[in-house]
């Protein structure tokens, strides 16, 4: 059974500082280890450029991994070849060998044919549990299916069944909550998102950019001069649509992006010119709270402040608690907002936390993820 998963975590001097992604593929690795089969499984792993990497290798998570599942994982030194080969024949059945990064070689980005054949070659069915890959089109996410039958695995499968089900088929209310940096980003998530969704509630950098859109003085916050009008389109459409869009009516504005700077909160009309916008303030976090309060389905996309900052974490951090009361479906998706949601505490009081960063963003977005349109049961 050829596995793809979504191995990429952060390692720093050899160690591994956040195993959630290994721990996300656990249940798909447990049930194809109970049922006997022989599983090899594949990753990539921070970016070699098709070159091999020795602090790139897959040995320290083959490590963690069989902690995790109590039994030894096997290793090889690449992910193709004769060894390779050998290897998966000597697996016992119920045995697991973790192949070498995929992305020591060139052609897994490229998606070349004959690779993606000779990885093929090591298996008879491919489960595609690598969310997180699901939107590029790369050998051992796309090409292998041209070689095996294809199916997704139990997190592929959660994460096509959550975001699937909120965005086609979502209860009501329906509440997108979008932040983070860049309108320019983010254009396909926001379009999507105010489509489908009762309301939009806008926070982050990215409110500034909207903030201008109505005329508004924002100091020296950031913005996106060219993204603008972008955002007048979108209030209009929304507008249009009837659909409820929320901007902040208050923000927290500082001196400088720095814990220490000078901080004070001004409502949206009165920002003064010397400082620039790093949180949305306690008036606007009452009004999503209360936009949130008979939801029944909610997606989250990015951060309401610079929530790396401890004293603009606040405006996120709140939301977040307005999103853990939520009585349905609560979704957060973006590898800021994942990482604060936990930062918070509450990532255990949501419905779902997307593990996919680019991918649950192209997933919002509305896109076929090239990844799941290659499975038998897409
Ligand atoms: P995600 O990774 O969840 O998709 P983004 O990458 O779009 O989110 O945005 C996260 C970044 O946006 C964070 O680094 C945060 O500091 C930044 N950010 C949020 N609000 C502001 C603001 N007012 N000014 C500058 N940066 C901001
Ligand atoms: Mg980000």
């Amino acid at each position: 059974m050829l596995v793809r998963v979504d191995f990429n975590v952060p390692i720093s001097d050899g160690q591994i500082t956040d195993d959630t992604r290994i721990q996300a593929a656990l249940p798909t690795i447990r049930y194809l280890v109970d049922g006997g089969a022989k599983v090899i499984l594949m990753s990539h792993l921070g970016r070699p450029d098709g070159k091999v990497e020795e602090g790139l290798r897959l040995a320290p998570i083959a490590t963690r991994l069989g902690e995790l599942l109590g039994k030894p994982v096997t290793t090889v030194p690449d992910c193709v070849g004769p060894e390779v080969q050998q290897a998966v024949e000597n697996l016992p059945e119920g045995g697991v060998l973790l192949l070498e990064n995929l992305r020591f070689h060139p052609q897994e980005e490229d998606n070349d044919p004959e690779f993606a054949r000779q990885l093929a070659a090591l298996g008879d069915l491919y489960v595609n549990d690598a969310f997180g890959t699901a939107h590029r089109a790369h050998a051992s996410t796309e090409g292998v299916t041209h070689f095996l039958p294809a199916v997704a695995g139990k997190l592929m499968e959660r994460e096509l069944a959550m975001l699937g089900r909120a965005l086609l088929r979502p209860e009501r209310p329906f509440v997108a909550i979008v932040g983070g940096k860049k309108v320019s980003d983010k254009i396909g998530v926001l379009n999507n998102l105010i489509q489908r969704a009762d309301r939009l509630l806008v926070g982050g950098a990215m409110a500034n950019t909207f903030l201008r859109a109505h005329g508004l003085e924002i100091g020296r916050s950031y913005f996106e001069a060219d993204a603008v009008d972008t955002a007048a389109q979108l209030v209009k459409g929304a507008r249009q649509a009837g659909k409820e869009l929320l901007l902040p009516r208050d923000c927290v504005v500082a001196t400088e992006f720095q814990a220490g700077a000078r901080h004070e909160v001004v409502a949206v009309n009165a920002i003064p010119a010397e400082m620039m916008i790093v949180d949305i303030g306690p008036e606007t976090v009452r009004a999503f709270s209360e936009a949130l309060a008979d939801a029944r389905t909610v997606v989250w996309n990015g951060p309401m402040g610079v929530f790396e900052l401890e004293p603009f974490a606040a405006g996120t951090r709140r939301v977040a608690e307005a999103l853990s009361r939520v009585n349905g479906t609560t979704i957060v998706g973006g590898g800021d907002s994942v990482a604060a949601l936990e930062q918070a505490g509450l990532a255990e009081r949501v419905t779902h936390v997307s593990t996919g960063g680019g991918a649950s963003l192209e997933f919002l977005e509305g896109k076929e993820l090239p990844g799941v349109a290659a499975l038998d049961d897409a």
